[in-house]
């Protein structure tokens, strides 16, 4: 099997990581892959602790430059600087001051909030329900990319079922409407799907998103995919990377994308 990219991964400059970044980077050589990219969190407005994730992006760069000019790892091995925008339509300008003023090599745009409740929380459930907790949240998904364009990669498109048993139960179809709304919207605006396979710690058997859902974006034209696992520990780093291979080509692709300087690069696998 190809070596694989790693284009979503978190470290200590992340709310919810106190992995060191260069353990970051050695357990990534370690553990087989190609590259990776790093993409702290920045959730601004976060509701539950509103600075949790106000990413310190001028340290987080400034120890990017120190690790990767130094000599600790082999320079074949890439690491490129990223970020993961936890979008809110509110947000979109303040999004597009940050991120035009910082040379990051890919931006993932992701939905972590809804009406100011993050489904990681099970009151987000208790409030809207099941069925309707996730069409809410698909459909503040599709209000999110509506409110900001500055991304390449949109982020783990079905996180929502992560976080409910009942969830994980329920088939694409039943939100395929609004699922292929958000779909047409990154298509046109030539953004990339990223296959995250974090959804495997969560005990689904499918990455985020569904391969239903990988299907539908390819049949309907989408060509550009990133590829991450999410990590958080480095333990994490390889979670699911030996199904990707599979899981590309059953959704009838043979490549995936990394963005350097924003650019999409392709690799074609094995
Ligand atoms: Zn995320
Ligand atoms: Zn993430």
């Amino acid at each position: 099997m190809n070596k694989l990219w790693n284009n979503h991964m978190h470290c200590e400059f992340s709310g919810d990581s106190d992995t060191p970044m260069e353990d970051m980077i050695t357990s990534s050589i370690k553990a087989g892959m190609y590259g990776i990219t790093l993409t702290d969190h920045l959730d601004l407005d976060y509701y539950s602790s509103p600075h949790r994730f106000d990413l310190d992006i001028d340290s987080y760069r400034k120890h990017y430059d120190s690790l990767t000019d130094s000599s600790m790892y082999n320079k074949e091995f890439e690491v490129l600087w990223g970020i993961e925008l936890g979008l809110q339509p509110h947000l979109a300008e303040k999004h597009e001051e940050i991120i035009s003023s910082y040379n990051f090599d890919f931006v993932i745009g992701s939905t972590h909030q809804v009406d100011k409740i993050d489904p990681y929380f099970p009151e987000y459930f208790e409030k809207f329900g099941v069925k309707g907790g996730v069409r809410r949240f698909f459909e503040v998904t599709a209000e999110n990319i509506e409110a900001y364009k500055n991304f390449d990669s949109y982020g783990h498109l079905d996180y929502i079922i992560r976080y409910s048993d009942e969830a994980k139960k329920l088939p694409y179809e039943e939100y395929s409407d609004i699922i292929n709304e958000i779909l047409a919207l990154l298509i046109d605006r030539e953004k990339a799907l990223e296959i995250n396979t974090g959804a495997f710690k969560f005990g689904l058997k499918e990455p985020n998103p569904c391969i239903a859902t990988i299907k539908k974006y390819k049949e309907m034209g989408g060509k550009l995919i990133t590829l991450g696992s999410d990590a958080h520990k480095t333990e994490q780093i390889g979670v699911g990377y030996d199904k990707i291979s599979g899981i590309l080509k059953e959704c009838g692709f043979n490549s995936y994308f990394t963005y350097k300087n924003r650019k999409p690069i392709e690799y074609t696998i094995g």
